[in-house]
């Protein structure tokens, strides 16, 4: 399914994170290697980043493959940041195919993204959509697994829990009605919450900043890869993984 990346570090541009890396997510929108559902990205891109002095982050998708949008190529060119978002999507059937379902969604000052499906979507959904709100439901990004889960996570970071505890928690109230793939990625452009559940996720951090991605964007060795079932924390320079089934009161790095 989907492939996505997080970055924190010293401003770098869109291009020399996303498009010019040998295996990097321009790539990975049609040939992923590490994908373990699904072939090709190409029903939708997105990227959001932060600029310095603005916590709301600014966002561009399309609902067109990444390599067939050559404004986003020179808009990347010229756009630096420390902290970014990005996505390339594999629609999973029966979701809307414009680019509302394009990660990443977005809230105030936080970016997410979703790598899976929940099986059985919507109706195996029906009691965690109980305790949404009416609008919240309503005001869900798109019609979209991806977005209930948003919802969802967004509704507990609203609620004042912690990242690490937002994404852990609805990873095992989802587990508890239906399988599925959750992998998922968030960051406030401070920090990275990110889960593997269901499918690839790598992280590498040094002087050049950390990147948590779905797989290497290339081959200098530096990869970790996150074990299934875990919850990853990283900052620009640090980057913890523990199992998904500890307890998240407290946050981990900062
Ligand atoms: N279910 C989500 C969607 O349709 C994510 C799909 C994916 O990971 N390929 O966009």
């Amino acid at each position: 399914m989907c492939r996505h990346l997080a970055f924190l570090g010293p401003p770098t541009s869109l291009a020399e994170l996303l498009l010019a890396p040998e295996h990097g997510l321009l790539k990975q929108s049609w040939a992923p290697r590490r994908q373990l559902h699904g072939t090709v990205n190409a029903d939708g891109f997105g990227a959001g980043w932060y600029a310095a002095g603005d916590p709301v982050p600014a966002r561009y998708r399309r609902a067109v493959p990444m390599w067939a949008d050559p404004s986003f190529a020179d808009v990347a060119r010229v756009t630096s940041s420390a902290a970014v978002l990005a996505a390339v999507r594999s629609a999973t059937p029966g979701t809307t195919p414009d680019e509302s379902a394009a990660a990443p969604y977005a809230d105030g000052k936080w970016l997410f993204s979703h790598n899976g499906r929940i099986e059985g979507w919507p109706h195996s959904t029906q009691t965690l959509v109980a305790q949404l709100p009416a609008d919240r439901l309503l005001g869900l990004e798109s019609r979209v697994d991806s977005a209930l889960l948003w919802g969802l996570i967004s509704a507990k970071l609203d609620a004042g829990e912690t990242a690490g505890n937002a994404l852990a928690t609805v990873v095992t109230e989802v587990s508890a009605l239906t399988t599925g793939r959750l992998n998922f990625l968030l960051t406030d452009g401070v920090t990275i919450t990110a889960t593997a559940a269901g499918d690839s996720l790598f992280w590498r951090c040094g002087p050049s900043g950390t990147v948590v991605a779905s797989e290497p964007s290339d081959d200098d060795g530096n990869w970790h890869e996150v074990p299934d079932q875990s919850l990853l924390t990283a900052t620009a320079d640090r980057v913890d993984v523990r199992p998904i089934s500890v307890e998240w009161k407290e946050p981990i790095l900062i």
